[in-house]
């Protein structure tokens, strides 16, 4: 199969439509990362996604609409999501409701839930209000592999396998929407992204961030996989131990390993400047830097050193999650 790279048009718009109603399945940008889409309605077209990706079949998807479509035709509404939705929504924010089971059962893996999101981009907008249908996507990389700021990167890894990339240039958010489950009395956390537990607790008074307790079914299956990682070896160091990252910097190059160290602004200088993938000096730089830099790495280098910036709470609760999961196979 031919890939076809196309920037958002009304004829690209077009193709996508038809290929989307033909069980096909189309990527398209967000304000986060690229999605890989399908019809979430068909069986066929979502586990269609699940083959291109290679998902594992128990990892449920997030479906994606327009400001404008009828989210009470897909999901029953829970109290207080209302305020959610009124200060995070269009957004990068996911809310986890309990679903009327409108769309294919396989998009949620026979959970009896719904995870829905509305992009902020109006790009991913346009194309969702084209086709007007729900549309089914997780994020548009090879299973466990770094995910796709840019139609480039989706080209990298899905050439030959999708009919169609819609090209709405780089991601600015950079890192996967905030997922966070309202079937409780409270919401609840389940994977950390750009809308914070500090703004979602702000808004509507508590928020907690789910810890999986031993021998508890797991709320957010993908959450247990190993993620978004690059394919060169990863060593990562603590905040403190820069000092360590260093020795082990030199030996690796005194080794003849290429190396690279992903760190923040504040600790860059202690490195070559030709080694150093610097990820920023604030959570929104770092967020919208981390995955560009994790493949910039895989393309240079046989290890990376990644170096955890010293922040913590608020995005870079998100940012630390892709950052181990990618480096430290958490
Ligand atoms: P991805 O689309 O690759 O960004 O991953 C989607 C994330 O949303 C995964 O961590 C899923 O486990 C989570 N998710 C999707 N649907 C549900 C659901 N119904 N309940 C809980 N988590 C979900
Ligand atoms: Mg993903």
């Amino acid at each position: 199969m031919q890939t076809e790279v196309q920037k958002i048009g009304e004829r690209s718009l077009a193709r996508a439509k038809e290929l989307l109603l033909r069980g096909e399945c189309v990527a398209f940008p967000t304000e986060t990362v690229y999605g890989l889409g399908a019809d979430a309605r068909s069986d066929e077209a979502v586990e269609r996604i699940y083959r291109v990706k290679g998902r594992p079949q128990d990892n449920p998807l997030i479906v994606h609409i327009h400001p404008g479509f009828d989210l009470g035709s897909l999901v029953y509404d829970e109290p207080y999501a209302q305020k959610l939705r009124e200060a995070f929504l269009p957004g990068p924010l996911t809310l986890v409701y309990r679903s009327r089971g409108r769309v294919s059962a396989k998009v949620s893996c026979g959970l009896d839930t719904l995870a829905v999101r509305v992009p902020a981009h109006p790009e991913a907008q346009r194309f969702l209000r084209y086709v007007d249908i729900p549309v089914a996507a997780p994020s548009a990389n090879r299973s466990k592999h770094v995910s796709p700021v840019s139609a480039q990167h989706v080209l990298d890894d899905l050439n030959g396998k999708i009919p169609l990339i819609l090209d709405g240039g780089p991601c600015l958010g950079g890192i996967e929407s905030t997922v966070c489950d309202i079937t409780g009395p409270y919401p609840v956390i389940l994977r950390a992204g750009l809308v914070t537990r500090e703004m979602i607790a702000g808004v509507v008074g508590r928020c907690d961030e789910y810890i999986p307790q031993e021998g508890e079914k797991v709320r957010s299956p993908g959450m247990k996989y190993k993620h978004y990682a690059p394919s060169c070896e990863t060593k990562l160091f603590a905040p403190a131990d820069a000092a360590a990252a260093l020795a082990e910097y030199r030996r690796a190059v005194q080794g003849g390993r290429r190396v690279r160290v992903l760190c923040e602004d504040a600790v860059a200088g202690m490195f070559p400047a030709e080694a150093v993938l610097d990820l920023g000096a604030d959570g929104a730089a770092m967020a919208e830097n981390l995955y560009r830099l994790l493949r910039e790495a895989e393309t240079c280098a046989d290890l990376l050193i990644a170096i955890e910036p010293a922040g913590r709470g608020g995005v870079m609760t998100g940012v630390l999650n892709r950052l181990r999961k990618a480096c430290a196979g958490e």
